[in-house]
């Protein structure tokens, strides 16, 4: 059975596998159905433990960097020897790296997975981005921490969307789509339906990002429970999906 949904305008650069995985297939009962992977949602931890063991033997994956996500606008480049203290997972909402073998992953259930690929470094990026991080510019606070650490050219990234909740589902405050609009342009929303996909592209757009290298996932998750889990959608009780990205090995 297939664990993930693949992003195919990413992984047909034969640089990376990334994707979002799918809720299918695991052993977590309801409301977590089934293949929860986080740790933080109230899941039986044997169940999360076993789901994980499914998904890294499925895929292949190994060495996952996450933090402990807080809806922040934080940045964290996993190879930055920062005094932690083991054990203690980092507290942030993005993370990037340049090195082969490393997967990136964010945890998320309705907010927007971003994904980045510097094609010419290469190097990789992931973002956690609900109302407050997209708000904040987190995405482009990845790109920012890519641009310094690596040298990343927005004229060289690809970057892309995954499932989320989009404007079909997403009602915020009246309040809240008039300060997204004046942050972000009018096209994020309307009434009081929000496009946080539409702020995240706007966002990258202004610094440079050519917007023929950005896409977005067809799927929304509040529509989509039967593949995704949807915070809103499931009243808040439900699981999270993993999203992630790994630099192949150099050949
Ligand atoms: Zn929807």
């Amino acid at each position: 059975m297939k664990v993930y949904h693949p992003i195919q305008e990413l992984e047909a650069t034969g640089l990376v596998i990334a994707g979002t995985s799918l809720r299918h297939g695991g052993s977590s009962l309801t409301p977590y159905t089934s293949l929860n992977l986080a740790e933080h949602v109230g899941d039986d931890p044997n169940a999360v433990a076993a789901n994980r063991e499914i998904f890294f033997q499925q895929t292949g994956l190994a060495d996952l960097h996450y933090c402990r996500q807080i809806h922040s606008a934080e940045v964290i480049d996993v190879h930055e020897k920062v005094p932690v203290t083991p054990d203690v997972t980092p507290e942030a909402d993005a993370l990037v790296s340049a090195q082969y073998g490393v997967t990136l992953g964010i945890f998320t259930a309705d907010c927007v997975p971003v994904f980045i690929l510097d094609v010419a470094t290469p190097a990789i990026g992931i973002v956690h981005a609900g109302w407050r991080g997209t708000f904040a510019r987190i995405a482009v606070n990845a790109f920012t921490r890519m641009e310094t650490r690596f040298g990343t050219l927005a004229a060289n990234c690809h970057v892309h969307l995954g499932p989320s909740i989009q404007k079909c589902c997403y009602t915020v405050s009246a309040e809240l789509l008039t300060q997204f609009a004046e942050r972000f342009g009018s096209t994020v929303g309307n009434g009081t339906n929000l496009s946080l996909q539409a702020a995240n592209i706007n966002q990258l757009i202004e610094i440079g990002l050519p917007s023929p290298s950005i896409s977005v996932s067809p799927f929304c998750t509040a529509c989509r429970t039967d593949l995704f889990y949807s915070h809103r959608a499931e009243n808040g009780q439900t699981g999270r999906m993993l999203s992630f990205i790994r630099l192949n090995l150099e050949n």
